[in-house]
């Protein structure tokens, strides 16, 4: 560890994602606790149909302590969050998809919810998740559209209709024959991902893979607890 690192350390020690307690190995992505009770996903679990995707996998169920570890990171600026989080997708990438892939892009947002938030958490991630599985990481896409947050639309063909138009490619994008990851931090219906996989394949792209941080359930309503979770 270099000597700035270790004084960053101690300056600012860093934290569980997920219960924000200090941690005693300050390389791990989060703490023995939360490893332990996190709502996990495993095979078939992880794993959501998308429309023109080819594989759509997410580590964890958007439940609990993931919930509020998405929205801190979202809604409250805490940028510091993303790294550990990067870590844990970059190893379910890995586990799913060992062959790697040519380049790694990620949901846009508006330029008007840019400019709010100040950072895309997904851009951030996916240049994380990129550097650490040494795939390079682009900007594709980009939102044409200030269609207002997914979130606040329970019924799957609302968000349908929302995403549909509202993302193109950036101009002179050409993907032949890549094989490219997409990322986002939570997939809920999919409806999203979906229109921005048919845009990549529109582009060229031989493969297209999803990955999330969190996989909530898409009919609206909260997902099972960690205890319930199915296991493959
Ligand atoms: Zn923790």
């Amino acid at each position: 560890m270099k000597v700035w690192e270790r004084v960053l350390d101690l300056l600012f020690p860093p934290k569980c994602p997920f219960c924000q307690k200090i941690l005693d190995d300050p390389r791990a992505p989060l703490c023995p606790g939360c490893q332990g009770k996190l709502p996990w996903l495993e095979g078939r679990a992880g794993e959501r149909r998308i429309d023109f995707a080819d594989g759509c996998w997410s580590p964890l169920a958007y439940d609990g302590l993931v919930r509020s570890a998405v929205h801190h990171y979202k809604f409250h600026r805490v940028r510091a969050l993303g790294d550990p989080l990067a870590v844990l997708m970059a190893q379910c990438l890995a586990g799913r998809l060992p062959q790697g892939a040519d380049l790694i892009c990620w949901a846009p947002l508006s330029k008007e919810r840019f400019r709010q938030r100040g950072f895309n958490q997904a851009e951030l991630l996916a240049r994380e998740i990129g550097r650490m599985l040494s795939i390079p990481a682009e900007p594709l896409l980009e939102k044409v559209k200030d269609t207002g947050p997914q979130s606040d639309l329970e019924e799957e063909s609302a968000r349908r209709a929302n995403a549909r138009g509202a993302y193109a490619l950036l101009p002179g994008v050409s993907l032949t024959d890549r094989r490219v990851v997409l990322v986002d931090d939570v997939v809920t219906t999919g409806s999203t991902l979906s229109e921005l996989c048919a845009l990549l394949r529109q582009a060229g792209a031989a493969e297209v893979y999803c990955l999330t941080l969190a996989r909530a359930r898409g009919d609206g309503h909260q997902s099972e607890s960690p205890k319930k979770q199915e296991n493959c």
